[in-house]
């Protein structure tokens, strides 16, 4: 399956990526990922990249996209995939279906995952990431007070650009540029929404359900 999770920041792209990826055995591809390794990595990708992600702004095009297309092109990603933060605006949309189409393949569905604003903000807001293994976690809703990954046993850390003023210039960013996809995917025929509310698990679940008839 080739699949898109769109949403805004904090809605749980990467938590639900997480389970959908390896529930179908297809790799997920986070473009927000990539970047952060980039970052640590200190490559010259990085150095590009920290300035517009501490901002919260959008990285480049040209620069995004070279990078997706060299990740769509190994190995593990030709019999499907699952890209988490990419597209994140309809020029980029646009570049991804004519990639595919290069690639003899297509978008078989892109799942929004929807909800309101103010979870968001709580979500963004607590958000934990494991410097090891990548894992997301929550303050509160996880419960984490000792900042370890209870998955690997590394260090919780809080991301740069999940300080208020980012976010809230993040949530800005969406609106503008990434909300418009809604209506791209949707004329596409391929969009399906999902409610985002409620424990990771019930979100997973709906989300499978949603995928169901697209899993051969
Ligand atoms: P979130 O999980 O909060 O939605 P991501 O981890 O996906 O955030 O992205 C973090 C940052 O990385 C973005 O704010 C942006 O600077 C950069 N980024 C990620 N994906 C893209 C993309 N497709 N195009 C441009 N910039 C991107
Ligand atoms: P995104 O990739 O869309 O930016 P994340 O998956 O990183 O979002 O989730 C943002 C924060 O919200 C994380 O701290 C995560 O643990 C938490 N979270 C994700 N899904 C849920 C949920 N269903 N209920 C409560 N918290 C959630």
């Amino acid at each position: 399956m080739r699949l898109v999770l769109v949403g805004p920041p904090g809605a749980g792209k990467g938590t639900q990526a997480q389970f959908i990826a390896s529930n179908l055995s297809i790799p997920k591809i986070s473009t927000g990922d990539i970047f952060r390794a980039n970052v640590s990595g200190g490559t010259e990708l990085g150095k590009l990249a920290k300035e517009y992600m501490d901002r919260g702004d959008l990285v480049p095009d040209e620069v995004t996209i070279a990078m997706v297309r060299d990740r769509l092109s190994e190995s593990d990603a030709q019999d499907g995939f699952l890209l988490d933060g990419f597209p994140r605006n309809v020029p980029q949309a646009e570049i991804l279906k004519k990639m595919l189409e290069e690639f003899g393949v297509a978008l078989d569905i892109v799942l929004e995952l929807v909800v309101d604003d103010d979870e968001v903000v709580r979500r963004l807001a607590g958000r934990r990431t494991c410097s090891q293994c990548g894992r997301i976690w929550h303050v509160d809703f996880d419960d984490k007070k000792d900042d370890v990954c209870d998955a690997c046993g590394g260090h919780l850390y809080q991301r740069d650009d999940d300080k208020e003023a980012t976010i809230r210039h993040r949530l800005e960013v969406y609106q503008e540029q990434t909300a418009p996809l809604v209506s791209f995917y949707a004329q596409e025929r391929i969009l399906v929404g999902v409610d985002a509310t409620g424990p990771v698990e019930e979100v997973t679940q709906r989300a499978m359900e949603a995928l169901s008839p697209y899993i051969d």
